[in-house]
């Protein structure tokens, strides 16, 4: 494993869940709070000393603290994850430090005492600026209350934030979504903007609604949400926010580190918490594997406090396997991927019809990557790799 390490840190918890969301996070457990930072805690500590071991000094270029609500725990829980996180691992001083926060339960304490402590980005989950909107979400906040939150952030000194806002929500008008944008960016003026279209997740109260015809809701067709994607896009880089990945658009120099790095399958991650999921070393003589941890609360804090297995391997994959993995995930990136020659020789059939029905290109740094088009389409074209 090379030297450079990114850690997630998993917070499954919510005050509510929002009616799209089979995120892995559950409401109203306070309750598991402690427990669950404790086991964090010696997640943390076993792990890092295993890392350590096998790779010697481990460079940390990123944190997250994702979810879930990272805003929604008592702000001493991060804390001292922090805490613990550069007692253990050597964390970089340029390293980005983000925390995802919901408009309803961030305050000034939360604000001002986890800037103090280094984190320096912030992701602020809006989701949309339209009252009606947020209501058939589910959210807790209204468009006032995320006006308010990301001032709050503002004045509390965050000089790096984006903000998140979802499109394809049902009864949603081309309009109201241009509004959105264009709120966010001529009055906020965020770093980064990510733009993620609804999907309709079995599980979720909206997958039941829309399959039961329950509620009386337009439900915008692909080909409507994809016509708001291609408005999007020019849009916001006709106002510096040009595309750096799928979803997900930044003023230059503030292109999210972190999530990068899953795009960038030569980069190692490591996950902590409750169904968190790692790309590295983890065991002496074994190359990287792909793994996840248990995803129930409960039992992420009994295996880890027993002692017990908590992660589940992916399998090896082989050469092959590996060079498509690359491509799919590389292909995310507006700047594609590089490929050396005998990489590309083993996907050369699947890149020149991708060519020629004009969804990839190569770019000029001889990187595959994307067209336009290819964008609007991403998942079937990075299908063919898988
Ligand atoms: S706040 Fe985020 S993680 Fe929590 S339920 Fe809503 S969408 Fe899911």
């Amino acid at each position: 494993m090379n030297n450079q390490l990114s850690i997630y840190i998993h917070i499954p918890f919510c005050e509510k869940k929002c009616s799209y969301c089979n995120f892995p996070s559950a409401a109203g457990e306070n309750i598991l709070f402690q427990p669950y930072f404790n086991a964090l805690q010696k997640e943390i500590i076993t792990t890092a000393e295993i890392q350590n071991k096998l790779s010697g000094k481990i460079n940390v270029t990123s944190v997250f603290f994702g979810g879930g609500t990272p805003s929604s725990v008592p702000v001493k829980f991060l804390l001292k994850t922090l805490e613990t996180l550069h007692e253990n691992f050597s964390i970089n001083n340029d390293a980005e430090i983000s925390a995802e926060c919901n408009p309803n339960s961030l305050t000034n304490k939360f604000a001002d005492l986890i800037l103090e402590a280094g984190v320096n980005r912030f992701s602020l989950g809006v989701q949309s600026l339209d009252d009606n909107e947020l209501v058939k979400l589910g959210r807790l906040h209204n468009s006032k209350k995320a006006e308010t939150a990301y001032k709050l952030l503002r004045d509390a000194g965050a000089k790096n934030i984006s903000a998140d806002l979802i499109y394809g929500i049902p009864e949603q008008t081309k309009e109201s979504f241009k509004n959105n944008l264009k709120c966010i960016v001529k009055k906020w003026k965020p770093e980064h903007i990510s733009i993620y279209s609804l999907s309709i997740e079995p599980g979720t109260p909206f997958h039941k609604w829309k399959k039961n015809k329950t509620k009386n809701w337009l439900w915008p067709d692909d080909d409507t949400v994809m016509n708001w994607f291609i408005y999007a896009e020019k849009y916001l880089s006709a106002n510096s926010y040009p595309r750096y990945e799928i979803s997900n658009f930044a003023k230059q120099g503030f292109e999210s580190v972190h999530n990068t790095t899953y795009w960038d399958t030569t980069k190692n991650y490591i996950g902590f918490g409750a169904a968190a999921h790692s790309f590295c070393c983890i065991t002496n003589g074994t190359p990287r594997r792909r793994f996840w941890n248990v995803k129930s609360i409960d039992k992420y804090i009994k295996k880890i406090n027993a002692g017990e297995k908590h992660r589940f391997f992916s399998k090896q994959l082989n050469p092959k396997q590996q060079i498509g993995e690359k491509i799919y995930l590389g292909l995310r990136l507006t700047k594609g991927v590089k490929l050396i020659p005998e990489e590309e020789k083993l996907f050369e059939k699947e890149i020149l019809q991708q060519i020629k029905l004009g969804l990839i290109k190569k770019n000029k740094n001889n990187n595959i990557a994307l067209t336009k088009r290819g964008a609007q389409i991403a998942n079937t074209v990075m299908a063919e790799f898988v």
